[in-house]
């Protein structure tokens, strides 16, 4: 197929949910680990469709959602300080720290500025030289290889009031972290198609097979989600558990070089803690010491603050699916998106937005 109309083609599509009744001779557990496909999966209605043959499971793959408070009391702490501007993307500034947001801080007096890519954070540094800009930088490996670049960019310029905090996760600790819960009930998983164009799948061999779970690399078109289901019920039905490309127009096994490449030049990996999920162990990249410059960790001292989860929310039971965003008490009656609870709720790919709207009832 050539044309992107080709994967919402309303026939094809309906083929592939017949051949996914077909085959399935019972229902099973599949998990999506990305907040764009939890959309597209809802937008198109694929979960009613499929409902009885296959339970959807949204799993940790919203990158503001996963964000731990405790990052945000820093941004929001560095955006009070008289020079200092903070700038992050526009669902970071609603997703709420241990008591605040960043917009909250923002109305507050605080100097934070919305910003559309990394190197927008590095212009409004050249431009203000007086004055000392920190990009909160979240993200998966997706955008990583975008804010390495703009520590690049800043050292090229010679900008010495440019940093960044750097919070950015690895998707497959998360994957690791819901496969060893006991609670977890997850059969399959559909890989973010995204995330693999950076990384490749080869990486997810040795995890497939150590936990006996299919992944299936999938896009974000009906037609895409749909194979990626029907993959992973097959090899389910069949007693397979291997590694699967069903986006291969954009995904290469070995990913794309030169992104890995300029993330293994700025980042390494370290341990990170997840909103809801605790610290894992290699979840996420900090700064090499050679760019430690640009960290602002190493730029302003980090008041040790106790971390509370904010509020009522239940985001942990979400981003590991221990729980449907409908399950929670507080959807749809506290927590709605006029007055979002937690941050699952706030971000446009958390898993609790989604459902808000695209209609999804409370079971009650
Ligand atoms: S519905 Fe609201 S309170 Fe419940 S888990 Fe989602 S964001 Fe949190």
């Amino acid at each position: 197929m050539k044309h992107v109309d080709e994967y919402r083609s309303s026939e094809l599509c309906r083929q592939v949910v017949n051949e996914i009744h077909q085959s399935a001779t019972r229902c099973h557990t599949i998990m999506e680990v990305c907040g764009g496909q939890t959309h597209g999966l809802l937008m198109h209605g694929i979960d009613v469709a499929l409902a009885g043959v296959v339970d959807l499971l949204h799993g940790p793959g919203c990158p503001v959602c996963v964000t731990p408070a405790e990052d945000i009391d820093f941004a929001i702490a560095l955006c009070r300080r008289p020079n200092v501007t903070v700038a992050t993307f526009g669902d970071m500034l609603r997703v709420p720290g241990t008591t605040i947001s960043l917009r909250e801080a923002s109305s507050r007096g605080g100097n934070v500025r919305l910003v559309y890519s990394p190197l927008d954070a590095v212009q409004l540094a050249r431009d203000d030289p007086a004055r000392e800009y920190v990009f909160f930088a979240v993200g998966f490996e997706t955008t990583t290889p975008a804010t390495a670049l703009a520590a690049q960019q800043a050292a090229h310029l010679g900008l010495e009031n440019f940093s960044m905090i750097v919070s950015h996760v690895r998707v497959q600790p998360a994957m690791e972290a819901i496969m060893r819960s006991e609670a977890s009930r997850v059969e399959a998983f559909l890989a973010a198609g995204h995330v693999c164009t950076v990384s490749g799948y080869d990486c997810y061999d040795q995890f497939a097979s150590q936990y006996r779970v299919p992944v299936v690399v999938t896009g974000f078109e009906p037609l895409d989600l749909l194979s990626g289901i029907l993959s992973c019920v097959r090899q389910l039905e069949s007693g397979v558990a291997m590694v699967e490309n069903r986006y291969e127009r954009s995904v290469h096994a070995e990913g794309n070089r030169n992104a890995l490449q300029v993330i293994d030049e700025l980042y390494e990996v370290c341990d990170r803690p997840w909103r809801g999920l605790g610290t894992l162990q290699g979840g996420g990249f900090r700064l090499r010491d050679r760019w430690s410059f640009f960290d602002a960790v190493h730029r302003y001292p980090r008041t040790a603050l106790p971390t509370v989860q904010p509020s009522l929310c239940r985001s942990g039971d979400v981003l590991t699916g221990r729980i449907k965003p409908t399950d929670c008490e507080y959807f749809g009656r506290e927590c709605t998106q006029e007055l979002p609870l937690g941050a699952p709720m706030v971000s446009l790919e958390g898993a609790c937005a989604a459902y808000a709207r695209h209609a999804r009832q409370t079971a009650s």
